[in-house]
């Protein structure tokens, strides 16, 4: 590859004078100079200096079955051979597409059915919102658009995803976000334990914000409520177990359709194909993403549930589609994905081994540090708060400041993990084993003893 006849420094001078990052200071980053990731296998990445470096958040959320998969190449590449593109609108299929949709349906809660493709989280999250108030309108109740989210929640960055997202740094900067959504409570609460409320009463809580959100609003105008089983980039909050049930019930009394945001929980993370099954939600519509393919090739979705796909299908022709809608490269490699995550029993070996492995190995190792506030995790999606004080919870002064403390001493350790607020996050790859995992614990040993170091 070309890039190989360029030194690191030339990379980043490149990079520097003409890449706009996503998410990122770039006065921050010219000062620092940019990591210039070249290569990785299996759960290692490694970057132009030779430094190999545990990858603890499998790329961005997505690689499941870690790197350097050549069946997946072989998939990509027979599949550019066979039939490199071509579209899914005007009567047109191709195999890929349509073996994917049905592979997705025979893996989906029974309810599902229907599938309708994209190329990232955002975009079907847009599908998503577009669905439902479409649901509505051919059912005579046009005015029931309003979607209810929550604060902290991240359903991509488009204009739409940002408005139904509940990142209040996202919404500042953007004037005027688009009208028709409405933020309620995040369902977790790390400080709750320095509270007194219990995680039970909380759950509960949490959900009949929704139902005070709903009769505020007017049951009459709201189209659905949507959530991330498990808020991920909001900092992995899993909420009690009440909470679900509970915003079941509200969302069945009030005839608001259930909108579920899998982008990073679907195709193993939880230790079943979907959270849907792992925390038992009955949803209307499914978004997925990223570990559709492991990230080998850009592919998301929208499962739409039956009650939804049949109105849909009889309105006559949605206005609604992507170019990359059902690319057949894509599809072809998720399918692939999809094999090998089966024939390897990944979702068994996080759900039975490693999954709870990972939070007790955690647990034993960092669980009594001093700047550990709670490590908490359901399959291979763990979060560690950084507190001052564990006693009391209390944060270190500048938000943010003590995690990244802690995140870069993880990746001069050897580890990469992303720091949110003040909260780390590891979501690695599904082949992680116990030696894996003993090794991830032991660099955030070192990281949490450095950052101690610096900070107290
Ligand atoms: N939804 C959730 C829950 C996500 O975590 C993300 C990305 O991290 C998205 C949506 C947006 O996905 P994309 O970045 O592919 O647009």
């Amino acid at each position: 590859m070309a890039y190989r006849n360029f030194s690191t420094t030339q990379l980043q001078e490149m990079d520097n004078a003409h890449h706009l990052h996503p998410f990122t200071d770039h006065a921050g980053l010219r000062g620092e100079g940019v990591r210039v990731v070249t290569g990785a296998e299996g759960a290692y990445i490694f970057d132009s200096e030779g430094k190999r470096i545990l990858d603890g958040m499998a790329g961005l959320w997505c690689v499941n079955v870690g790197y350097g998969r050549e069946e997946l190449a072989k998939a990509a590449y027979e599949q550019m051979k066979e039939l490199a593109y071509y579209n899914t609108f005007f009567k047109s299929t191709t195999a890929p597409a349509a073996m994917l949709a049905k592979r997705i349906a025979d893996l989906a809660p029974t309810n599902f059915n229907q599938v309708f493709f994209g190329a990232s989280g955002s975009e079907s999250n847009d599908t998503s919102i577009r669905t439902v108030r479409y649901y509505w309108q051919l059912q005579g109740k046009p005015e029931k658009h309003i979607i209810i989210s929550r604060d902290n929640a991240y359903h991509g960055s488009t204009i739409a995803a940002t408005s139904m997202g509940g990142m209040g740094a996202m919404h500042g900067q953007l004037g005027p976000m688009l009208p028709g959504f409405r933020h309620v409570m995040c369902p977790y609460d790390f400080e709750l334990k320095h509270k007194g409320e219990s995680l039970e009463d909380f759950g509960i809580r949490a959900a009949r914000a929704v139902e005070v959100a709903i009769l505020q609003e007017g049951a009459e105008n709201v189209a659905a409520f949507v959530g991330e089983p498990i808020q991920g980039a909001g900092g992995v909050k899993i909420p009690p177990p009440t909470y679900w049930p509970e915003i079941q019930r509200i969302c069945k009394k009030y005839d608001i359709l259930l909108m579920l945001d899998e982008v990073i929980t679907a195709f193993g993370r939880t230790g079943a194909w979907f959270a849907a099954e792992s925390m038992s939600i009955e949803a209307d519509m499914i978004t997925v993403a990223k570990a559709i393919t492991s990230g080998y090739q850009p592919l998301s979705a929208v499962l739409v549930s039956d009650r939804v796909a049949d109105v849909i299908s009889k309105g006559g022709e949605y206005y609604h589609g992507y170019t990359y809608s059902g690319h057949p490269v894509t599809c072809a490699v998720a399918l692939e994905n999809i094999d090998i995550i089966e024939r390897e029993g990944l979702i068994e070996r996080v759900r039975d081994d490693t999954g709870p492995y990972l939070l007790e190995r955690l647990q034993e190792v960092i669980g009594d540090h001093p700047l550990v506030g709670e490590v908490r995790g359901m399959g291979l999606l763990a979060a560690i708060e950084i507190v001052k004080d564990r006693e009391t919870g209390e944060r270190f002064p500048n938000e943010g400041s003590a995690a990244v403390c802690v995140r870069d001493h993880s990746i001069e350790a050897g580890m990469m993990m992303r720091a949110v607020g003040d909260t780390m996050i590891l979501s690695p790859p599904l082949i992680w084993t116990r030696e894996t995992i003993d090794e991830a614990a032991a660099i955030c040993k070192v990281a949490l003893d450095k950052a101690a170091a610096d900070l107290l």
